[in-house]
């Protein structure tokens, strides 16, 4: 599902590129006139650019997403923006919509290659190099793999909007211009969801929503940290931090094995890769696999686990990473741990 399409009133031209940059200057000169929508209006209305658009009875385009996005320029810069209408309309509705974060494709992989290799190949080493049946590998690693895809399944799908919009069910105003440095919510009322909303919330750019008890936007999650998922987020954190470490420390003596203990290194796979008759090309590719595996490991560790001890150094702070990053604390040390109390409820 790449969007949600609004039934609205679209101004002429609108999806003709010829005519985006005179649009784009219309909506900059209005922007500070956001008109909101009466309640329970199904659409917002264009009164205040009747002198510049007619009004056809057409629905808006989806916002035209791509598979694939790196920055977040995409969402913030008003310079690259084709629709702004057609992009207002869209909402991120959970991590799994395209755009898909490079970060988080990256990671998705990172997991996947690291599990695959771990079962074939890395698996066999701890009985004869640790001397812990192989078996027990197989379980401590399965059960970490199937708990982490089931935070991660969590943390990702859980809907973090803002009740207070969802309740109020208004009209977006698809006209608002987003704009680096400036807060989509000014006085408490957010400028695309048209709705009063709580001191902790944030419209969040990347997934166009307001988010109740913002803590930050995760690229690699691809999806906003806050509330209702800051507990499942800091128990993936920690699971990450010592399935990285076992993963790299086996890893690396698997590797350490391929120089020192060749012959037993050879036949330890030539048991389970039957397949394969050729003892060098074995060995490298092997050799090749667990490297990587455990360069994996190692980035996945020192990140998770700095990760880890800068939210509770916040924790310490009492402060969202919103709160750190900008430098202004929107709430008092017991209202934040109010926010802690009620996200783990
Ligand atoms: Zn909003
Ligand atoms: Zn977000």
């Amino acid at each position: 599902m790449n969007g949600q399409r609004s039934p609205s009133l679209a101004p002429s031209g609108f999806s003709n590129p010829s005519s985006t940059f005179s649009s784009q200057i219309a909506r900059l000169e209005t922007s500070n006139s956001h008109h909101l929508p009466s309640p329970g209006s199904p659409t917002p209305t264009l009164t205040s650019h009747r002198t510049s658009f007619s009004v056809i009875n057409e629905p808006l385009p989806l916002a035209k997403q791509p598979l694939v996005y790196w920055s977040d320029r995409r969402f913030w810069a008003t310079d690259i923006r084709r629709d702004i209408r057609a992009d207002n309309s869209w909402r991120r509705e959970s991590a799994w919509q395209r755009p898909f974060h490079i970060s988080f494709l990256t990671i998705l992989l990172m997991f996947i290659y690291s599990y695959c290799v771990f079962f074939s190949t890395t698996s066999f080493f701890v009985e004869p190099l640790i001397g812990i049946p192989n078996l027990v590998g197989w379980i401590v690693f399965g059960l970490a793999g199937v708990s982490m895809a089931g935070m991660v399944l969590y943390v990702t799908l859980v809907e973090v909007e803002a009740s207070e919009v969802r309740q109020a069910g208004k009209a977006r105003n698809l006209d608002f211009v987003k704009t680096v440095g400036v807060h989509v919510i000014d006085n408490g009322v957010c400028g695309i969801c048209c709705v009063s909303v709580p001191v902790r919330t944030r419209h969040c750019k990347s997934c166009n929503k307001c988010v109740a008890d913002f803590d930050h936007h995760c690229p690699y999650l691809n999806t906003c940290i806050a509330g209702r998922n800051y507990q499942g987020f800091l128990v993936l954190l920690s699971t990450t931090v010592w399935v990285s470490a076992l993963s790299m420390l086996l890893s690396f003596r698997v590797f350490v094995a391929l120089f020192t203990e060749r012959d037993l290194f050879i036949r330890t796979l030539s048991s389970t890769w039957h397949t394969f008759g050729d003892e060098n090309s074995l060995w490298v590719l092997a050799g090749v696999l667990i490297c990587f595996e455990g360069v994996i490991a190692l980035l996945v560790f020192v990140m998770s686990t700095a990760l880890a001890i800068f939210h509770a150094y916040l924790r310490v702070l009492g402060m969202t990473t919103f709160e750190y990053n900008t430098g202004v604390r929107s709430t008092s040390r017991l209202q934040f741990l109010d926010f802690r109390r009620r996200s783990s409820s």
